[in-house]
């Protein structure tokens, strides 16, 4: 069956990622026609638009899209296309495995967790109040009325909303995802005991929804700054983790560091109607038009959205390339080599190449 997938290369090394990508994901046997569409800087100089309507228009027609890194400059007003895209679309769920290939880089061996991270609310909802503007004066007036606490006037003002409707489902999915994919345990990540109205609404909701999968799927609970620790130290110990977003977005780093960094980590934003495919990591810009990034993230992606398709054979197939790839370490870019300095280390497309050679023969 012939699959229309939307693909937003992105920018920075997100054009070399993201050819190596489909050149793999063609090469698995999986039959797809690819609807290119620009966002980011390169939508803006073109079409004065960072997020132009059409892309998310092929989104919603083809329910399925394959995206590499956009950028979003610190601190100016250009608001992350990332996080309107999920918002746009409702893509809440933020699905990011993070598993160990043989051959990886990684002070551990066998991890493979899954962070599900909420992606439609907490921090990132963009609800943000100036420095200086009347507007957060006015807040800060209404917050002194209130709670008779004081807030610098010279404050900046982040809002988050945590609602039992979002909390409920992602615990839900975090649930439904654990018994469909032969997991054996939920730890809900917060910070309750500080954040009572937010993180303990969404521990509440957790609670509720493991009620409902006793004697199915173990539910534990752990503090956001604890889970940092007791994952540097001991990441066996865990298996599904569900989090809000801010939590999840941090902690889905620090487990890509444990299987070997941001090149292998993919990621997964699903929606009820729509997913959208994309790797953990951002566009790199230091390494834009370098031939240098790992590819593999954005091919495993590839993997996740091959699944997703059902085309469980070409996801089989494509992810076994890159795993013998992987462990046999000759053809592979330079965060894999045991020295970032070795000069052996191949580019983005050559390992691609090496990935799609290896196809041939599975
Ligand atoms: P980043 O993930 O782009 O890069 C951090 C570092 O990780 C890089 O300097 C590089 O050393 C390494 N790295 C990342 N991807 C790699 C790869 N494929 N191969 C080898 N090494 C790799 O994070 P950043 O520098 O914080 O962000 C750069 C830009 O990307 C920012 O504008 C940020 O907002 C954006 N960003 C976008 C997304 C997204 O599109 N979903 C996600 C994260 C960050």
């Amino acid at each position: 069956m012939q699959h229309r997938i939307t693909l937003i290369p992105g920018d920075g090394i997100g054009y070399e990622v993201s050819l190596a990508a489909i050149r793999c994901i063609q090469a698995s046997g999986a039959d797809i026609q690819w609807d290119n569409a620009l966002a980011g800087q390169d939508a803006l100089d073109k079409t004065g638009e960072l997020l132009p309507q059409n892309v998310l228009d092929s989104i919603k027609k083809n329910k399925v899209a394959l995206k590499g890194p956009i950028t979003t400059p610190i601190g100016t007003g250009f608001r992350s296309v990332n996080v309107s895209i999920r918002q746009a679309l409702d893509l809440f769920a933020c699905v990011r495995p993070a598993k160990t290939y043989p051959g990886v880089k990684s002070r551990f061996k066998d991890i493979d967790l899954v962070i599900i991270r909420e992606n439609s609310e907490d921090l990132y909802s963009g609800i943000e109040y100036q420095e200086g503007s009347p507007e957060t004066a006015d807040l800060i007036a209404q917050i002194k009325k209130d709670t008779n606490k004081n807030i610098r006037p010279d404050s900046g003002i982040t809002i988050k909303p945590i609602s039992k409707f979002a909390s409920e489902r992602i615990v839900r999915y975090a649930f439904e995802y654990a018994l469909e994919n032969n997991r054996k345990k939920v730890t809900c990540v917060h910070k309750a005991n500080i954040m009572k109205f937010t993180d303990g609404l969404f521990l509440q909701v957790a609670r509720q929804v493991a009620g409902e999968f006793t004697g199915k799927i173990t539910f534990e609970e752990a503090i956001v700054d604890n889970m940092s620790m007791q994952l540097v130290q001991k990441p066996h110990n865990y298996d599904v983790l569900v989090l809000p977003n801010l939590y999840g977005d941090i902690i889905s780093d620090l487990c890509a560091g444990l299987v070997g960094g941001l090149g292998v980590a993919p990621g997964a934003n699903i929606g009820t109607q729509m997913a959208v495919f994309e790797a953990v990591h951002g566009s790199a810009p230091k390494y834009k038009g370098k031939n240098k990034a790992n590819p593999t993230a954005m091919i495993l992606s590839g993997v996740l959205m091959l699944r997703h398709l059902k085309e469980n054979k070409a996801a089989l197939r494509l992810e076994q390339a890159v795993s013998q790839v992987i462990a046999e370490g000759k053809f592979v870019t330079y965060d894999l080599k045991p020295d970032p300095l070795d000069p052996s280390c191949v580019g983005t497309s050559e390992m691609a190449d090496a990935i799609i050679n290896k196809l041939k023969k599975i």
